[in-house]
Formats: C-alpha cells, sequence, structure tokens
C-alpha cells in the first residue's frame, strides 16, 4: 500500500458532498455511494449496452460494449484509490459516469455530431452532455429534475479528462473552474486509457484485425511480458499467452500510476485537496518511462485500429446516419418526437436534436434513420414518427 496523507482524500461529508436540492442522509450508506447507485439505476447508464466501444456489427459477442467498458474502468480505477487510500466511494461513482455521455456508433459519433452542431456555433462534448444528462435528462424522483449528484461527483463528471476555462463556461462556474480536479477524478482519465489499451488489443485480435505478431512488434509494453512467459512456458498456447501478457501489462500500468501519483505527493509535500487543487499541473500521472510506453501503445492502436481501412467503412456509415438525422430534423424539428419538437421551440433545433440523437444507442438510431429516412425521402405522413423512447 502507498496510502496518502488522509488529506488528499475527499471526505465522505463536507462541501464536495452538498447536492443542488437537500436530502436527508442515508441511514449507512455514504453520500457516493448512493451516487454510485442514482447512475447504474439511470436509463442513460443501461443504454450503454447498446453503444459502440470500438466495433460495431463485427458478428462477435465478445467484443466490449461501452457498459463493460465502464465496469472495467470501475474496477481498476477503485483498485487504484484503494491503493493509495482515496475515496473509493466517488471514484466508483466517477468511473461508472465517465461515458455516460457518449453518442452513439463510437468517436466517430461524436465526431460527426460536433462538426453538425458547428455549423450554428455550438459544440458536441460529451463531459458537458453527461452534466445534462444527470442534471436535466433522468427523471426518476418526485422532489427533483435529474439524480441530484453531489457536487463532487458533478465535478468529476465535468473535469475528469480536461478543463475548462472559466472565461469561456460561466455556466460551469460552480465547479473549481480554475483549480484542478481532486486525486479521484484525476485517476479516472488514466484508468480509462488502462482499461482500453490493454481491451483493444484484445479486441482487435478477436476481431482478426490485429494479430499477434504485429503486436509484438509494436508494443513494448505487451512483448516485454509475452517474451518473459515464453521463455518460462515453453509450448504454452498463445492464446493463454497473450492473455496473461495483457493482464500483466494492465498491472503494470496500475502499478506506476501508484507509484508515480504516491512519489508526486510526497516530493511536493502536498497533504490535503487544496495542495492538489492548487498545483500547476494535474498529480495523477504515470512515470516518464511509462508514459513513453503508453504513448507508443497509444499510436500502435490509432495507426492499425482505430484508423485502419476495416473500421473506415463503419465509421463513414456512422457519420452518414448522424448527418442525415440532423439534416432531416433541422429541415422540420416538427418530425421530432413530440416532447423534443416542444423543447426545439424553446432552446433551439441544434441542441435538441443532438441531445436526442446522443441519447441514442448504436440499434436505436440505425431504426429511427430508417424510419425518418422513409419519411423525409419518399413523402409519407408525420404519423410515423419515431418513438419518444430513447432518452429521460
Ligand atoms: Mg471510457
Amino acid at each position: 500500500m502507498r496510502a496518502l496523507p488522509a488529506g488528499c482524500a475527499v471526505p465522505q461529508e463536507g462541501e464536495l458532498t452538498r447536492r443542488a436540492f437537500d436530502e436527508p442522509e442515508h441511514r449507512w450508506r455514504t453520500p457516493f455511494e448512493r451516487d454510485c447507485g442514482r447512475i447504474i439505476h439511470s436509463r442513460a447508464f443501461r443504454r450503454l449496452a447498446g453503444k459502440t466501444q470500438v466495433f460495431t456489427d463485427r458478428g462477435s459477442d465478445h467484443f466490449r460494449s461501452r457498459l463493460t467498458h465502464t465496469m472495467e474502468v470501475a474496477q481498476i480505477a477503485r483498485t487504484i484509490a484503494r491503493a493509495l487510500g482515496l475515496n473509493e466511494d466517488l471514484t466508483e461513482a466517477l468511473a461508472l459516469a465517465h461515458d455516460i455521455g457518449h453518442p452513439p456508433f463510437g468517436h466517430a459519433g461524436e465526431r460527426a455530431l460536433d462538426e453538425e452542431l458547428r455549423r450554428y456555433g455550438l459544440r458536441f462534448d460529451h463531459n458537458l452532455h453527461a452534466l445534462r444528462i444527470v442534471e436535466h435528462f433522468e427523471n426518476r424522483h418526485l422532489e427533483f429534475r435529474g439524480l441530484n449528484l453531489t457536487l463532487a461527483v458533478r465535478e468529476g463528471i465535468v473535469k475528469h479528462s480536461r478543463d475548462y476555462a472559466a472565461a469561456e463556461h460561466p455556466e460551469l462556474r460552480e465547479y473549481f473552474l480554475d483549480k484542478r480536479p481532486p486525486l479521484e477524478a484525476q485517476l479516472i482519465d488514466l484508468a480509462d486509457e488502462i482499461a482500453y489499451l490493454t481491451a483493444d488489443l484484445d479486441d482487435g485480435m478477436e476481431a482478426e484485425i490485429l494479430t499477434l505478431e504485429e503486436i509484438r512488434g509494436g508494443v513494448t509494453l505487451l512483448e516485454r511480458h509475452y517474451a518473459a512467459l515464453e521463455a518460462e512456458h515453453r509450448g504454452a498456447p498463445e492464446k493463454l499467452l497473450f492473455q496473461e501478457s495483457l493482464k500483466l501489462m494492465l498491472n503494470a500500468l496500475a502499478d506506476d500510476l501508484v507509484g508515480e501519483i504516491g512519489r508526486r505527493v510526497g516530493e511536493r509535500g502536498m497533504a490535503s485537496i487544496e495542495d492538489i487543487r492548487n498545483a500547476e499541473d494535474r498529480v495523477a500521472a504515470f512515470s516518464p518511462e511509462m508514459e513513453r510506453l503508453r504513448r507508443e501503445a497509444k499510436e500502435f492502436l490509432y495507426e492499425k485500429l482505430y484508423l485502419c481501412e476495416d473500421l473506415r467503412h463503419g465509421h463513414e456509415r456512422a457519420e452518414g446516419v448522424i448527418r442525415d438525422l440532423f439534416a432531416a430534423w433541422m429541415a422540420d424539428p416538427e418530425r421530432l418526437p413530440p416532447g423534443y419538437a416542444a423543447q426545439a421551440a424553446e432552446e433551439g433545433a441544434p441542441r435538441v436534436i443532438a441531445d436526442y440523437i446522443a441519447g441514442m444507442t448504436d440499434h436505436f438510431i440505425l431504426e429511427t434513420h430508417r424510419r425518418v429516412g422513409k419519411i423525409a425521402f419518399s413523402g409519407e405522413s408525420r404519423q410515423d414518427r419515431p418513438a419518444a423512447g430513447d432518452q429521460g
């Protein structure tokens, strides 16, 4: 254990547990455990099961969805939080929420939505969209709108992966924009990297896009373990050597992160959340050597997997579907499901269309595209509106 000074962890009470609407404390659950529960029980969380992580429609049930990816991130993040003596419940809540703002079709979907919104001077940002989901679109409580999450969880949802300039985002002023987030939030982005760097090698092999030879030649972090295991277990099946190496690669990344955070906190004499908030940069980081290996693995995945010819067709189709739907609804916002049509009249169609699309699963958006396409291109009656089902 490399526990940090106790003051570096977000406490289970105090300012950061504040909710927008006051609620009585729970008898035995901490505020952040309650937030975990609210996120798990939300509709947006369930929809993660139907959203692409990297692969869509490639004929295997073994690829990660955003939901299983999220569970992997939560497991890794919680382990790191425990090793450092940080707030595990808060860390888990942030991991569970970290991808709920993602639109369908993975990063291709996010890019396409952002491009559409830019035409109207707006942007799509999955962190800010996640905040809209938990504050406005999830409605399951009698007394308040949204999930009424604690301040620490809302701050972490906004800031876990990037900082926002206070001058550009006055609406986020509550979230200490001129300061770093607590370590529990900082480590989410890195736990996310650890999860997908290893999982995407695995899924890339499963999809038969990556070969073991390519991975061994391009990812030192894996090859190191593979070569040692191969020498130690002569004749063992490649598949098991690969899986074992992935596991050791994951452990090496997590161990390094724990060690480096501990080292930085110690070296700088940090003892409180304020010290972490006021630091010039984020304290959570890999060691320089591991950072180099992480970058190598990530560049390998970009070149051989994320941007490969094999996946490009899917990306183009995703962009086309989003572009078509956006154009059809911009031309006639009345074709949106009634609730959204009313909201579009109030808030402006582009943002509301983006909210609606972002909430969709891969399956639902394809089905909607088919139906809306029929109306938009053949002039059928407006009775055939898409179901109002997917968001909220
Ligand atoms: Mg993620």
